[in-house]
This record gives C-alpha cells, structure tokens and sequence, in this order.
C-alpha cells in the first residue's frame, strides 16, 4: 500500500527521478508539437520551446527558453528557415548533448515564392528579422507540414531521431508513429478523392503557405503578402482581385490570427465570403498536447476549401 502510494506522488527527492522521466524533448512550434507528442506517446516528455498561440513569427526567446534547452535531450524542428532563431539559441545554451532532430530531412522541397509579383515586399519584413519566420529568406519554402504525404515523413523522421536517442522505447515511437503515418496515409487518400473534380482550380489565401498543400491535390495556390505579419500593397489588392473574378472564387481564405482586416475589406469589395484555413502555425495550449488536433484542422481547411471553389 505505501508503495503504491509513493508511485503516485512526485518523488522529488528520489535519486532515480531523472531516469524515470525518460526523454526531455523540446518543440519548436504547432505541427512539430502534434507530430511529436504523438510519436513520444509515454516515452518521452515534450514541451514546446514557442508558446503555441504565438507561432514562429512573433516569438522572441526568453532567458527560461535558454534553461529548458540547456536540460533537454534533444530539439525537434520543422528546418528549412522556419526557426531561424534556433542557431543562436542553441549555441547560447552551450549543451553539448542536445540532439537536434531536423524533420525536414530528405523531404522534396519546392523553391520559395516561386509565384511573381511580389518582389516589392522586401522592405516591409526588415522590422521582423528578429521574430524570424523566414519564408522570404530561406532558399525553399517550409510549409511541408501542410502536404499530409510529406506530414508523415516528417514523422518518420521525427521517430528515426526518437529511437536513436532512446532506444530503450524503440518500440513505442516506432509503433506510435505508424499509427499516426497510417492516419496520415488515409488523410490524403480521402483528400485526393475529396477534391479531384477541382483539378486546377486556383484558391486565395492569406500568406504564402499553401504551395505544397495545393501542389498534392493538383490545385494553384494565389497569395495576398508572403508573410502573415505583412500588410498587403494596392498591387497585391490588385492582383488578388483579378484572380478571384477570373477563377469565379466564392470566398477568400483567411487564418485565425493575422491578417484579417485587409482580407476582410477585399472580400467585401469583391462581394465574396471569407472562410478560414488554418496553416496551423499557431493554436491553444490545450489543441497542442492533442496530435489529433491536426487531422481536425486539416479537415475542416478542406471542407473550407470546397465552399471557397465550390461550384
Ligand atoms: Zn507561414
């Protein structure tokens, strides 16, 4: 009976307390947090590094972010530009041990801004350096998280790292992270079919993020500004007008945080709907412990979808 009891309560002063912890994993923002937590399942302790309703863009790291990753076991990432504040922070936090898990690895990667027109945007990103979001600045675009197929390689990737840091839970990330690829797998299979009859449609969303997502279900992805944090220029107002008239869009769509009032304004002016996709860069505390919160996301950005090309 009092070893039972002992089990449940904190053991502060146990000297095995560290081991019983397994692995302390840091996160840097929400789709990384999903995938993570749901290959660490019980076998490692995850924490997001960016407070999940901020995302990358407003973050600035704090000296508590220093200590968290000074005692952790390894780093996740989404990679290619997205946590451009990461360099520094981890040489400042001088730990030599960390392991940093790259989850973009050998994933296909697409040019950034690949679309023109909006090359005069340069000077509005200099006051954001620091917040590093870093779509304009890194050479491919990041958003691989929104592409279900390349999702479950990061995954993949996610648990390689896992294991090679903790094989003594080998077993659980890898069977925790194919239950979550073969979630990922029927996700696309039921996207594919849910939007063939749009082949080549084009869609409007707010920031640059939808190249991968739109490039797997054969659609075109326009954009207002290619950062969330930009205000959009009377070209780009221009040019996202004369898209929406000529592709007979029935509505704009917008993100949960950013942006809404120029989108808000056009689609008034235009005299179509606004429905929300969300790019999952941010999300409450509460959404980002559940991995399930991506499938529901996703979902509900496709219904959304539909409505905005709909016929
Ligand atoms: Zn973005």
């Amino acid at each position: 009976m009092l070893g039972l009891v002992a089990c449940g309560a904190p053991s502060v002063n146990n000297t095995d307390a560290t081991e019983d912890k397994g692995l302390t994993v840091i996160t840097t923002f929400l789709p990384i947090t999903l995938f993570t937590e749901a290959v660490a399942g019980d076998c490692a302790d995850v924490t997001a590094l960016i407070p999940p309703n901020l995302g990358p863009h407003d973050f600035q790291a704090t000296p508590s972010d220093l200590t968290d990753l000074s005692g952790a076991n390894v780093l996740v990432k989404n990679g290619l530009g997205m946590e451009e504040f990461l360099d520094d922070l981890i040489s400042s936090a001088d730990n030599k041990d960390l392991v940093v898990i790259d989850s973009s690895k050998g994933v296909e990667t697409i040019k950034a801004a690949a679309g023109g027109g909006h090359d005069d945007h340069d000077d509005h990103d200099d006051d954001h350096h620091d917040h590093g979001h870093g779509h304009s600045h890194g050479e491919y675009d990041p958003h691989i998280w929104l592409d279900p197929v390349r999702a479950a390689q990061q995954v993949e990737n996610i648990r390689d790292g896992l294991v090679k840091a903790d094989p003594s839970c080998a077993e659980g990330y890898k069977n925790n992270a194919e239950q979550f690829t073969a979630k990922l797998n029927e996700l696309n299979t039921e996207f594919t079919a849910k939007l063939k009859p749009y082949t080549g449609k084009t869609f409007v969303a707010f920031h640059d993020f939808a190249t991968y997502f739109a490039s797997r279900y054969a659609l075109k992805a326009e954009f207002l500004v290619d950062l969330p944090e930009m205000n959009p220029s009377p070209t780009d107002l221009q040019r996202v007008a004369a898209q929406v008239k000529k592709s007979g869009l029935k509505a704009l769509l917008t993100e949960p945080q950013e942006g809404n009032r120029s989108f808000n304004a056009l689609a008034k002016d235009l005299g179509v709907n606004i429905v929300e996709f969300n790019p999952l860069e941010t999300g409450s505390a509460e959404s980002a412990k559940v991995p399930g919160t991506y499938f529901e996301v996703m979902r509900s950005n496709v219904n959304n979808l539909v409505k905005a090309i709909g016929d």
